[in-house]
């Protein structure tokens, strides 16, 4: 997020709050102490994190032999954020890549679990053959689909849905049987509304420039054969998806290590801001609130949800940014992790997880075979499952206690994969408003907050609410918002 610069060379040290303590602050403080290192810059970083510990959303437990990742539980590698901190940190080697031997995923069919076409990415098919034998679509879904290839591109200007995409270009069955529970596994949100160029950008891309996506994907993946693309991406050593062998809670504690022990940084855990007041008249110093304390700093950089950042944000001045962040919608989920014996399932589990379209009439999103994604996560014979109930489609299953959650996992666990006898053990994660959803007009409304924040200098935004809601894009969104406050000097 853009804010203008104070060209505040002649000062001899820059004092600079990060709000929140999640995956995004932690980048943003590390940046700032590794610069200050390195450059002898003279930069005071104070950490302001409300609960008593650092990572946010990002939580891993571990017990019994079970490792259990109580929000996310791996990242992207295609987008480089998430590899690069770990390779600075000198980390890499920590990192594990998926179990090859259960790579497949599964899609809730008519009652009962299928793979995903082979080959199938998010909506396009990378074998288009794979699709001809999938029981998933009916045939005529299945041709209607590949007839992609043909249908002319007849894109509207500026955004679409990505319903409306899908549509258009590959049918409705296609939508509604795998794209859907496809992507909404990843931003829990309604395609009806979703923006395609915020979340997907490169197939609209591959429509414009390819005149089809089926013809896109198959060009990318005759350059890739030929070599162009090997060893270019981040995700060329450790697969699609990477996570630390101890879970990404050891992630979070190397980087609060690295911080602990840089001079310059003050982590205040347990220190929840109230609110953020800008400059006075004639003064360039921002003013960090906490119970009974107020500090003084030259930059702020807010790593809070939109709806966190515009109620810190006190003051007329803000009115207007505060309209904008407000603009930005969130969605709630739970996520129920369990333990089980594998013996207790009909269903064989050998696979990585299994998505569930809304056509379904489920009560779960999806469910995530962790112990099956990664190794070492649960005792031989046992396996780890996560399963995420609510979001944008199902908002009104959050209103249920925390026993009902589980009640409504198990009894879908068992009429899906015939699971026999309750977990051996079950834990609810709430997460409230904690999904932003990039609706149609997303880029447009992050680009009339960076504009509003030319007039605030001094303050960053940055967090998952802007330009990419994974972990590797809330890192690199504290980083750079790092870079933009060190160009203050
Ligand atoms: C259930 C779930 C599963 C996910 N799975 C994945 C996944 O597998 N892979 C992936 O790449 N991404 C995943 N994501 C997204 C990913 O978790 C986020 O992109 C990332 O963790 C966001 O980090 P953050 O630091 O911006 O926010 P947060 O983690 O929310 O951190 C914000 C911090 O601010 C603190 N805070 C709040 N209010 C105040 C205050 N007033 N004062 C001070 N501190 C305050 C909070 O306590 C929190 O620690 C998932 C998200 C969810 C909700």
């Amino acid at each position: 997020m853009q804010s203008s610069v104070n060209p505040n060379s002649d000062r001899r040290s820059l004092r600079v709050a990060v709000v929140g303590g999640g995956i995004t602050g932690l980048s943003a403080a590390y940046t700032l102490a590794k610069s200050s290192k390195s450059d002898q810059r003279a930069l005071q970083v104070t950490l302001f994190e409300a609960s008593r510990r650092l990572g946010g959303i990002i939580r891993t437990e571990e017990a019994d032999g079970f490792l259990m990742e109580l929000g996310p539980d791996s990242f992207i590698t295609n987008k480089p954020g998430g590899v690069r901190l770990c390779e600075e940190l000198g980390y890499s080697t920590e990192l594990i890549s998926t179990d090859s031997r259960y790579r497949r995923s599964l899609v809730l069919s008519r009652g009962r679990p299928q793979p995903v076409p082979d080959g199938f990415m998010l909506m396009a098919p990378e074998k288009p053959w794979s699709l001809l034998t999938s029981p998933v679509l009916s045939l005529r879904g299945r041709l209607r689909l590949l007839a992609e290839y043909f249908v002319p591109g007849a894109a509207p200007a500026g955004d679409e849905s990505l319903a409306s995409f899908v549509r258009r270009r590959f049918g409705s069955e296609a939508l509604d049987r795998l794209v859907q529970p496809l992507v909404g596994g990843i931003y829990t949100s309604d395609p009806e509304r979703l923006s395609l160029r915020a979340t997907m950008p490169r197939f609209p891309e591959m429509e414009a420039a390819c005149g089809s996506v089926i013809r896109g994907v198959l060009k990318q993946k005759q350059t890739a054969g030929r070599g162009a693309s090997e060893g270019s991406g981040s995700g060329a050593r450790y697969g699609l998806f990477a996570t630390p062998r101890r879970g990404l809670g050891d992630l979070v504690s190397t980087l609060e290590r690295r911080l602990r022990t840089a001079e310059n940084v003050r982590l205040q855990l347990g220190t929840p801001i109230q609110a953020i007041h800008g400059p006075a008249q004639g003064s360039a110093e921002w003013v960090v609130q906490t119970e009974g304390q107020q500090q003084q700093f030259d930059a702020v950089i807010v790593t809070l949800s939109t709806w966190l950042a515009a109620k810190m944000l006190q003051g007329d001045q803000f009115l207007q940014l505060r309209q904008q962040l407000n603009s930005i919608e969130y969605a709630s989920s739970a996520l129920v992790v369990s333990g089980h014996l594998l013996s207790d399932f009909t269903y064989p589990m050998d696979a990585f997880g299994m998505v569930v379209p809304a056509c379904e009439r489920r009560q779960i999103l999806a469910v995530s075979f962790s112990s099956r994604k990664f190794p070492e996560r649960a005792p031989d014979g046992q396996i780890v499952l996560r399963t995420f109930v609510g979001g944008a489609m199902q908002p009104e299953l959050m209103q249920h206690s925390d026993q009902e959650l589980l009640e409504i996992v198990n009894s879908e666990l068992q009429q899906i994969f015939g699971m026999s006898r309750e977990p051996i053990f079950a834990e609810v994660m709430r997460y409230d408003r904690a999904m932003p959803q990039y609706h149609v007009g997303h880029l447009d409304r992050v680009a009339a907050i960076e504009h509003s924040l030319q007039q605030h200098t001094g303050l960053q935004l940055a967090g998952s609410g802007y330009r990419g809601v994974g972990i590797p894009d809330s890192i690199d969104s504290g980083r750079e918002a790092a870079e933009r406050v060190l160009r203050l000097f």
